[in-house]
């Protein structure tokens, strides 16, 4: 299996470098050259455990990588250190709709459900592909993917990690867990700016070329935890063909006939691996794409045009404050028919003008599979409180965006197939807004909150998230967005 560049100017490499780059040369994508079909039928697919569906899907794509060594990584990744026994459980609600779950590992988002198979899939593929180089991650996160990456890389040889965050757009429990992560070679540092300014730095230092030249003589590289890598993506889309098998399980639906799925969607990563689950033969019906305010990705889904030119909103549910999404150029990708001059024109448009328009074929590829929609902080504040008290369940800001637009989508199309909603972080992760929502209480503290949700809710705190404040701060470096280049270069040369 190779791997293409969706700029087109870059060769076509392996799995192993796909993963040890992270971002194509020219600035692309990694994409695998085709999508593999899921052979085994689904009654004897549903038999499966997790890690044995993730070893067999992990196989179709890494052909570079030994079954024993896919076992190792699955083993590394899922064996011991999820809440769940499932993994990711489904867990059914009224009216067709299903929650995955997949916040059951240590830091309490669905990051971690790639971010704690990625650090062993990159320390395999540094060993393939490397000269002995040691790999710098650099990542921007949005509050919930450095967390992840932290833990899945701390203490990792031969790797270091740099994690920037915006300093006012996370929450405070997001920015404690990260704050007092442990390791000898993690780095956390606050900038002056949103989640796209922390982007587009960390983008701008893997195309510096002078920079990479410095790397290069000190025997070290960039690589990225983002979504952008190949080794995010791709243990994604298991729990999408695992959702699948529950809801065989279930008896929700039988073998063959489709499921919807919504995504809370930011960078469009989680999404992707669902349309790529697709691709491979997953029975899909439609694709949902629920954003918040900052609904850029609903604006194009309906009318074609990306236009970044915007009013960026801090929202209570930061993970998808976000008006760069990364992973669409994945699929923009296959709807214009892997055309990669074009991929090229429209984000060479997009970084210049801030806009692009794609033809009317490409949108209607898309508009056959997919529907976009977005709720307000309102709506998730209210969808928050009606889920409590109707079923008794508590939905954290992410995925009550899920939910909101999933009814909106069931309303307006009268569709009546299981629909299964990304369900993407933990309530307790935005404890004061949830707790907020659920008691009509103001209380601001978060930390307070966690104790407070627990009670009223007799949910529990999930491990990760108990005795935060008890941890030393480790890491207090803030920086102004200008100063991302020479952080870097002080903290690795
Ligand atoms: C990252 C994140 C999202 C957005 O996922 P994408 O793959 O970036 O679209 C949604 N919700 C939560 C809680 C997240 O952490």
């Amino acid at each position: 299996m190779q791997f293409f560049s969706t700029r087109g100017e870059a060769p076509a490499v392996s799995a192993a470098e796909a993963i040890s780059r992270g971002l194509a040369p020219d600035g692309g994508l990694y994409v695998p050259e085709t999508f593999p079909q899921w052979q085994m039928d689904w009654a004897e697919t549903a038999n499966l455990s997790y890690q044995a569906l993730a070893e067999k899907i992990f196989a179709l794509y890494l052909s570079d990588y030994s079954a024993d060594e896919i076992k190792e990584i699955v083993k590394n990744a899922y064996g011991s250190n999820f809440a769940a026994a499932e993994i990711a459980p489904l867990v059914g609600l009224s009216n067709e709709k299903y929650l995955l779950e997949l916040w059951h590992g240590p830091t309490a988002a669905f990051k971690d459900m790639a971010l704690q198979a990625l650090p062993h899939l990159m320390q395999k593929a540094v060993a393939k592909t490397n000269h002995g180089e040691e790999v710098i991650i650099l990542t921007a996160t949005s509050g919930d993917t450095g967390k992840a990456a932290l833990e899945g890389f701390k203490n990792v040889d031969g790797i270091k990690i740099i994690v920037f965050y915006p300093q006012t757009g996370v929450s405070e429990v997001q920015k404690l867990q990260m704050l007092t992560t442990e390791g000898n070679n993690t780095y956390v540092v606050g900038v002056d700016g949103n989640f796209d300014h922390c982007q587009k730095g960390v983008k701008e230092i893997f195309s510096d070329g002078a920079m990479n030249d410095a790397l290069k003589k000190a025997n070290k590289k960039f690589s990225s935890a983002n979504s952008i890598n190949w080794g995010r993506l791709m243990p994604q889309i298991v729990y999408y063909f695992w959702s699948y098998c529950q809801l065989l399980k279930q008896g929700a639906l039988k073998a063959g006939e489709p499921m919807g799925v919504v995504v809370p969607t930011g960078n469009f990563g989680n999404i992707l691996a669902a349309y790529y689950g697709m691709r491979m033969g997953l029975p899909v019906g439609k694709f949902v794409c629920a954003s918040n305010e900052n609904k850029v990705l609903t604006d194009v889904i309906n009318s074609g045009t990306y236009d970044k030119r915007r009013e960026f909103y801090k929202t209570t549910s930061p993970s998808m404050d976000i008006l760069v999404s990364s992973n669409f150029e994945r699929f923009l990708y296959e709807m214009c028919g892997r055309d990669a001059g074009q991929i090229r024109d429209w984000f060479q448009a997009l970084a210049t003008e801030g806009v692009f328009t794609v033809d009317d074929a490409t949108k209607a590829n898309w508009q056959k599979i997919l529907v976009g929609g977005f709720a307000t902080q309102g709506e998730i504040n209210t969808v928050i409180a009606d889920t409590w008290i109707k079923e008794h369940y508590v939905l954290d800001p992410h995925t009550a965006v899920g939910v909101k637009v999933c009814g909106d989508y069931q309303k307006a199309s009268g569709e009546t197939m299981p629909m299964v909603i990304a369900s993407t972080a933990s309530p307790f992760k935005f404890a004061e807004v949830v707790y907020g929502a659920i008691s009509g209480e103001g209380e601001t503290d978060s930390i307070a909150c966690l104790a407070k949700l627990s009670a009223e809710t007799g949910w529990e705190i999930p491990a990760g998230l108990r005795g935060l404040t008890e941890k030393a701060v480790r890491h207090n470096t803030n920086i102004d967005n200008t100063e991302m280049a020479e952080t870097v270069k002080n903290i690795v040369l």
